[in-house]
């Protein structure tokens, strides 16, 4: 008879007692009895607030993300109740050597968050939202919130956090661990540079609250650190006056010069709050019709848009513009219809072998054209391209690692692939990987939120001279390099 989740059982190294455990199933998944095996004892884990499940479906879609490309199978996922379960569970882990991957919403594309035969942390549960400083400058917001609810907290108050991903519905500690780049970057940096305190617990198992001036070390090493020192659990997020409405412009292009050197004019300018652009195919499959996306804010924000001030000086065919006058946080949440669609055709469970490169604006064009040269509509499938620039200067954290030129520009092609045409996947995850040798060969980077095949060196040359400060705190603060194996840094 196999034993019941009340009693301890022993799978590949891990004991467990069934009063912190559901959907424990130990006939199914091979558990020997307690006692014969040699592994951490789960019963020494104090009782938790949430629960610690180790049924097949929450294993099953740990292993999974958006890439559906790699497939790492955790031993647990702990849904935590509270803060104090993370510290819990990664004492225990670290004391016995078990490998923790924090997941927010599981949006990477590379296995970032997964990890083999460890323990996935599902911090969707530690979404609260604090109340709005009395002073209205930030908010303290669970690393699990997405995206969409800080925004319609801070809305509430007539505030925003100042830069937004494309798409909302990503965790704060998700998108907090890689950087968060969006149309606002130009203006103000990150969202990674928005954040006035990070609550982490690290590697050994410690909370900590640090920021610029408490524990500076850690505070840098976790911002865009790839979760390798410590998991996120709250962030104090800056906020900014939040427009009521916003003017929208796509402004057509036929030539891919002229398009990055307007967008470059204006993000220099800083004359709209919002800059991005898409590249798509012409009808015999060239990837040269380029759109400019443009959006400025209205009241209190801004001033009400003039569309001769905005639009002077632009070479756009100015036949083709559209324009709309749309509720703020209509703008922020614009993909939603895009992605119920998407989901509706089972488009979201195809393959996304997604290549994001930030390329040196000095030779954004040359590089641009040479890959969007190599680039058919069957290999993009149903996904798109963006181009955009952003201002070097606004980045301030050391960890984020960008090309050292004034103006960098993002982009990205992100595909859209079968997963079941696995030989497509692999060609085009080599197709990264050589667009990615080509950027980095004049001082490109890689937006680490992609699939590109990378390799320890890799990360080295990537973090460049952030390195040994990075080594130094993974030492310090995860001594047992048990955290975040998925991005294959150390
Ligand atoms: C449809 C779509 C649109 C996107 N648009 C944009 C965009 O406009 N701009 C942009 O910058 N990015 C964009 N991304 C990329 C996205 O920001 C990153 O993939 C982000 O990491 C996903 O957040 P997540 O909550 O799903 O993180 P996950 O995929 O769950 O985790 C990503 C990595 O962060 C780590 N991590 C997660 N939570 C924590 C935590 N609390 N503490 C420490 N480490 C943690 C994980 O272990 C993993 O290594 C987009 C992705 C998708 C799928």
């Amino acid at each position: 008879m196999p034993r019941t989740p009340s009693r301890r059982t022993v799978l590949r190294g891990l004991t467990v007692t069934g009063a912190a455990v559901t959907g424990f199933d130990p006939a199914a998944r091979g558990w020997a009895a307690s006692g014969t095996g040699s592994g951490p004892d789960l019963a020494r884990i104090p009782r938790l607030d949430g629960t610690l499940v180790m049924d097949d479906p929450s294993l099953t879609a740990a292993a999974e993300d958006y890439g559906h490309i790699v497939h790492r199978r955790p031993v647990a996922v702990l849904r935590p109740g509270s803060v104090r379960d993370v510290v819990v569970m990664v004492r225990f882990c670290n004391e016995h050597r078990v490998r923790v991957a924090p997941r927010g919403q599981g949006h990477a594309t590379s296995g970032q968050a997964q990890v083999q035969g460890g323990l996935v942390i599902e911090t969707a549960t530690l979404a609260d939202i604090g109340p709005v400083a009395p002073d209205a400058t930030t908010v303290t917001v669970g690393a699990g919130a997405r995206w969409s609810e800080v925004a319609k907290a801070a809305l509430a108050h007539g505030r925003t956090p100042p830069v937004f991903t494309d798409y909302l519905e990503l965790s704060v500690g998700g998108t907090l661990s890689v950087g968060g780049l969006g149309g606002q970057t130009h203006r103000h940096g990150a969202q990674v540079d928005n954040v006035t305190e990070l609550q982490v617990v690290t590697g050994a198992g410690e909370f900590v609250r640090c920021s610029p001036s408490r524990h500076p070390d850690l505070f840098h090493a976790v911002s865009a650190g790839l979760g390798q020192c410590a998991i996120v659990v709250a962030a104090t997020v800056r906020l900014v006056r939040a427009p009521e409405t916003v003017r929208h412009y796509l402004l057509p292009y036929d030539d891919l010069e002229t398009f990055l050197a307007d967008q470059r004019t204006l993000v220099e300018e800083g004359r709209f709050d919002y800059v991005e652009g898409l590249v798509s195919a012409d009808p015999g499959g060239a990837f040269r019709v380029f759109t400019l996306e443009a959006v400025a804010y209205g009241p209190p924000a801004g001033p009400a848009p003039d569309d001769t001030l905005l639009l002077r000086g632009l070479r756009h065919d100015p036949s083709g513009v559209e324009k709309t006058d749309l509720a703020y946080y209509d703008f922020l949440d614009r993909l939603a219809p895009t992605v119920a669609e998407l989901k509706e055709a089972g488009l979201w469970t195809y393959a996304h072998p997604w290549l994001n490169l930030l390329l040196p604006g000095d030779s954004a064009a040359a590089l641009t054209a040479r890959m969007l040269a190599d680039l058919t509509p069957a290999d993009l499938g149903p996904g798109v391209v963006l181009v955009y620039p952003i201002l070097r200067e606004r980045l301030t954290t050391p960890l984020f690692s960008a090309p050292d030129d004034p103006v960098p520009y993002l982009f990205a092609v992100l595909r859209t692939t079968p997963p079941e045409d696995t030989a497509t996947v692999d060609r085009l995850l080599t197709a990264n990987r050589e667009a990615y040798d080509a950027a980095a060969a004049t001082g490109g980077t890689q937006y680490p939120v992609g699939s590109i095949p990378f390799t320890h060196a890799d990360w080295r040359a990537h973090f460049g001279a952030e390195w040994p400060r990075l080594e130094a705190a993974k030492r310090t603060y995860d001594p047992r390099r048990i955290l975040v194996p998925g991005q294959g840094i150390f």
